[in-house]
């Protein structure tokens, strides 16, 4: 099937205002005649299920965790962009998609981008009317700070819990929604297959994660906001429960998969400390406002850090080498998140890492309590050169930015941080890869939605710090709610779908073959055995850096570690019971699926970008090298098994911005 991503025709600062007024509307009384099902209510589901329902439509809404609340949304720390320009410091939309084309290194989709652009703003209303509690500056206005890649101050944020606190908005405009009875929330519920009708989504399968019991929904439209599938790296800073299992059972219903090879791994995370460990912290993106990151600049130096003879604040400033602040003197310590990751896998590569496992480099706010308790020195009239004095008065103001990221850091490293530097490794946070959706969002079979982290997003091939919340509610309050009527629209008189379709006798059959094989398969392996042995194929040969013959034996390792899983693998208890064990095992045997085609994807991708590093395409400095022929998207079909995946390309066009070598120097 060839591709049409449908952007549509004119000036790209009116192509979506044109759409709206060209596309089909549904009148409100029509809505009230249209069930659509939105799998997944984190900010992206959460958004767009309230928006449908409010707007008319019938709307189901499944989500796997007890509660819309705990989707990992939650766990968003530092902040929301949008195009307001309140600081007055130069920013407007064009900025800002400006900012994403080069920050996703010329990857992403012009219209899409411009669009996510010019909506950012009405997102930030939204929420403030909602009641989301931004920070708010001295005069009450709402604050801003910055976000690696950019240089304005455009990031919104309430404290280090941004993510938390939309949600909880979201999550209200649902709630008002469910008492309505306009959204019917199926909670603890995990959709296991799509059911494709003539061609379109008219269903999903779903398995009730308490009694096991699965379920037949149907509706006219399908909407998968499921979030991103980074945890095929087992270590990551997502919540441990999420998966691509929608989004890869969608791609073999007939939705492209796009770009799969586009992870983003996250330069400021709490370094990994051992074996037995199963999750990975972010420390905020926002800390680099103030953070600054360095290793020692002598071998010497780190030896004696390394066995504890030197502290690290002990060592004198010509000592250290503040690397990004060196090799990138107008970002600085806010480089975007591939470039940063890559320069401390450098300087950890070179034996510069500042822990027991070399795998570390420091962040310190030391300057930034001088530099802020000076001026609250000045402001309040005492002593500025007690540096005591000083020190204490800065760190209250860090505390107010940032407290709860120190409180956390000290809780899982046990050191204080207000004391001593952190430490911080780059880790496994987000997936510029997914379904792949036209303009409309819609996937590649009809009537089938992907937003959110769960397409394959407007990022490119490295999403700016701060986007993924902006693209989420973009998609869910803003673009979907209109996009989707015009599909809608020629559905008015079908009537409700039944559940009693052969299609839907056929999805049920499958979902639970796949169960009764897992359950009383009786192999002799946990499901975490398998998952722990993919995360370290998939970190140590499609992680920060790749070469094809990583890749090559990654492909062959991982489809071999899949045949094992399915000999090997035991799942104790039963289907019919509230068993995680099970649920986790088809996850996981989605990742190992998802993870071929993703060294698949990679190895395809001869070039350097963004979140995609190949060995063999650098600069000489160590950049990332782009290369012309690779200015595409590649959506992959489904055909029976990874490796026979056939690969489509979308060429990208950029005539509004001019594709130049990424440079933050
Ligand atoms: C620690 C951390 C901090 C972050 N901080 C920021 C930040 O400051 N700013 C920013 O812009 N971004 C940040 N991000 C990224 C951002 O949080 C995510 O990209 C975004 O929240 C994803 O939202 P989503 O709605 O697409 O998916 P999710 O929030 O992951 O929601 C997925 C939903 O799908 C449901 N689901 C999944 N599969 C199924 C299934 N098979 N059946 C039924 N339901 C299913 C889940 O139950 C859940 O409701 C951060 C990420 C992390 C990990």
């Amino acid at each position: 099937m060839a591709l049409d991503s449908k952007i549509p025709q004119g000036p790209l600062a009116d192509k979506w205002t044109k759409h709206k007024n060209d596309i089909n509307l549904v009148n409100p009384a029509n809505k009230r005649l249209i069930d659509i099902i939105v799998v997944g209510t984190g900010l992206a589901g959460g958004s767009a299920a309230a928006t449908l329902a409010e707007l008319g439509y019938n709307v189901k809404a499944f989500c796997f965790q007890d509660s819309p609340r705990r989707a990992h949304s939650i766990a968003a720390q530092g902040g929301i962009n949008a195009a307001k320009n309140y600081q007055g410091d130069g920013d407007s939309t064009y900025r800002l998609f400006y900012d994403t084309v080069k920050g996703g290194d010329y990857r992403s989709r012009e219209s899409n981008v411009y669009r996510l652009a010019e909506v950012s703003a009405n997102i930030i209303d939204q929420c403030v009317a909602q009641g989301v509690p931004f920070a708010r500056d001295y005069g009450g206005l709402l604050d801003n700070r910055s976000f690696g890649g950019v240089l304005v101050s455009r990031t919104f944020y309430a404290k280090g819990q941004t993510g938390q606190q939309l949600l909880l908005g979201a999550y209200s405009a649902m709630n008002r929604q469910i008492g309505r009875g306009k959204i019917k929330m199926h909670t603890r519920h995990e959709m296991l297959d799509v059911v494709i009708v003539d061609g379109k989504a008219r269903g999903i399968i779903a398995r009730n994660l308490v009694t096991g019991e699965i379920e037949r929904h149907s509706a006219h439209a399908v909407v998968l906001g499921t979030g991103g599938y980074g945890n095929a790296f087992y270590l990551s800073t997502y919540a441990m429960g999420s998966n691509v299992t929608a989004a890869w059972k969608a791609h073999k219903r007939g939705a492209y998969f796009a770009n799969p090879c586009y992870t983003q791994i996250h330069p400021t995370c709490i370094p990994v400390s051992g074996d037995h460990q199963s999750k990975l912290t972010l420390m905020s993106e926002s800390l680099r406002n103030d953070g600054r990151i360095w290793v020692p600049k002598h071998l010497k130096d780190v030896e004696a850090i390394r066995n504890g003879s030197l502290k690290p604040t002990e060592l004198a400033e010509e000592d250290r080498d503040y690397y990004l602040e060196r090799r990138y003197p107008a970002f600085g310590n806010l480089v975007p998140r591939d470039v940063a990751s890559r320069a401390a896998k450098e300087r950890c590569d070179a034996g510069y890492g500042v822990n027991k496992t070399g795998e570390a480099v420091y962040l310190d706010f030391a300057s930034a309590f001088m530099r802020y308790g000076k001026e609250q020195a000045h402001v309040k009239g005492l002593d500025e050169n007690d540096d005591t004095l000083v020190r204490k008065l800065g760190q209250e103001i860090v505390k107010n930015k940032y407290g709860n990221l120190f409180q956390m850091y000290e809780k899982i490293v046990d050191q204080n941080p207000y004391e001593t530097p952190m430490m911080i490794y780059p880790a496994v946070h987000y997936t510029m890869g997914g379904i792949w959706v036209d303009y409309n969002l819609m996937t590649t079979v009809p009537g089938l939605y992907a937003i959110g982290e769960a397409n394959f997003s407007d990022h490119g091939a490295n999403r700016l710090g701060a986007s993924a919340l902006m693209q989420g509610l973009a998609d869910g309050y803003f673009v979907l709610p209109y996009t989707i009527g015009d599909y809608l629209a020629d559905d008015i008189r079908t009537g409700p779908i039944s559940t009693d379709l052969k299609e839907f006798d056929e999805a049920e059959k499958n979902v639970n073959e796949t169960i009764d094989k897992l359950v009383n398969n009786n192999g002799s392996k946990s499901v975490d055995h398998f998952h722990k042995r993919l995360g370290k194929i998939m970190w140590n040969k499609c992680g920060m850096a790749r070469n094809e013959k990583d890749l090559k034996e990654a492909i062959t390792e991982i489809a071999e570690l899949r045949e094992e899983f399915w000999k090997e693998v035991k799942i104790p208890g039963n289907a019919d019971e509230y068993n995680e064990e099970l649920a986790k095992a088809g996850r996981v045997a989605d990742f190992l699926e998802l993870g071929e085609l993703f060294a698949k994807d990679a190895l395809v991708r001869e070039e350097s970008a963004g979140g995609h590093f190949r060995d063999e395409y650098q600069t000489p400095e160590g950049e990332a090298m782009r290369r012309k022929e690779f200015q595409f998207v590649s959506a992959w079909e489904f055909k029976g098994e990874p490796k026979d995946a056939v690969l489509h390309k979308e060429e990208l066009e950029y005539e509004n911005i001019k594709v130049k070598e990424r440079s933050y120097k």
